[in-house]
């Protein structure tokens, strides 16, 4: 029977051994590993590909989230809106920085931040709103940039599932004020390992992320901030400047198949994402489904030999770490019923059409 693995990293990988051999080598015989040439050139490119002009490496996509709001000065008695929706690192930023989250609900449609229920949360306290461009679903940003200047906010975006989508032509990374992405390894274009990026036109911050990553100092021994160590190493940027060459025609695979699922599966039970209005600039870093009977339906793929995954099955707010929130999800509808519904089907670059298939006309069985 086949078996389709929810994701497999190792299709794309091994069509590009020879260039990551090559990337390994390089670094290894210049036998510099942090803040050199290969940080340098990724940072470089991915500042460019995002269509902004600073791009500074970190350890990982909660540090980018975190430094971009200790760059702003954000802090305890600080607010920053976040959608209820997300992986629970946006929300751990918040609270790591001392600040509170303000959970908005998600829309219904696009599953991300309800742009329309987000005035009534801001405060004189409140200090920026994080768009999360959710399941490689770009946030219409428009309505957010209105309100962050109405209000004077930082606008940030959690770009770490949506390396590549856009909003009418302009990338996420250029959409806010400042934008975190992640390079975990199973996202859109991912390392071998932990890394991440801040991605923002404005300098000033770019040199404070820059600075606070590398334990508060903008040169050596001299210490501004009381910084901590999140940077991007030699070794992964070399492997991710390798990568983002590929990662438009990734996305461009990862389109195609959520095409094929949109026009093949018919069964009135599994409710498929909707798509935008230019498929063009989603990157499907997931394909969520919501199925009322999860449990099941889970079991049954898994019976048919076919992965899946839950994002995400429990709600921050019903998390042992934020017990103080306990109950508040009855306040999002919308999170809840994606919460208690939601099933990724595998979708990933290098997908056999037979594989596409299979999943197809499991769930179409179901
Ligand atoms: C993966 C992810 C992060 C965190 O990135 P790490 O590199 O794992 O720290 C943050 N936000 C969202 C939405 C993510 O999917």
């Amino acid at each position: 029977m086949t078996q389709i693995p929810y994701l497999d990293l190792k299709r794309i990988h091994q069509e590009i051994q020879g260039e990551l051999d090559e990337a390994y080598r390089q670094v290894i015989e210049r036998q510099w590993f942090i803040g050199g040439k290969a940080d340098e050139q990724f940072e470089q490119e991915f500042a460019s590909y995002c269509g902004a002009k600073e791009c500074v490496g970190t350890g990982n996509g909660l540090d980018a989230i975190r430094l971009i709001l200790l760059a702003y000065g954000i802090g305890a008695g600080d607010e920053v809106i976040v959608p209820a929706n997300t992986f629970i690192a946006t929300v751990l930023a918040i609270t790591y920085v001392g600040a509170t989250p303000v959970f908005v609900d998600a829309d219904e449609n696009t599953y991300t931040i309800n742009s329309q229920k987000v005035e009534e949360k801001i405060t004189d306290r409140t200090k920026a709103i994080i768009v999360v461009h959710l399941y490689g679903r770009a946030v219409e940003i428009e309505p957010f940039r209105g309100l962050a200047d109405k209000y004077s906010l930082k606008l940030i975006e959690d770009a770490a599932q949506a390396h590549g989508a856009a909003v009418s032509g302009v990338r996420t990374g250029s959409l806010g004020d400042a934008a975190a992405f992640s390079f975990y390894p199973g996202k859109n274009l991912g390392a071998l390992g932990d890394a991440g990026a801040v991605v923002t036109n404005d300098k000033e911050v770019a040199d404070r992320v820059r600075a606070l990553g590398n334990y508060g100092s903008y040169e050596k021994y001299n210490h501004v901030y009381k910084g901590c160590n999140s940077r991007l190493d030699e070794l992964q940027a070399a492997f991710l400047s390798v990568k983002l060459k590929y990662l438009d025609k990734w996305n461009e695979e990862r389109r195609k198949i959520a095409e094929i699922y949109a026009k093949e599966i018919h069964n009135a039970k599994v409710v498929l994402p909707k798509m935008p209005k230019d498929i063009k600039e989603h990157v499907f870093h997931i394909y969520p489904v919501l199925v009322e009977n999860r449990t099941e339906f889970i079991e049954y793929l898994r019976e048919q030999g076919i992965a899946t995954n839950v994002h995400y099955p429990i709600p921050i707010t019903e998390q042992k770490a934020y017990e103080e929130f306990r109950g508040q999800i009855e306040n999002y509808p919308v999170t809840k019923k994606i919460c208690a519904q939601e099933v990724s089907i595998p979708l990933y670059p290098g997908m056999t059409e037979e594989e596409i298939e299979w999943v197809i006309s499991c769930v179409n069985r179901f």
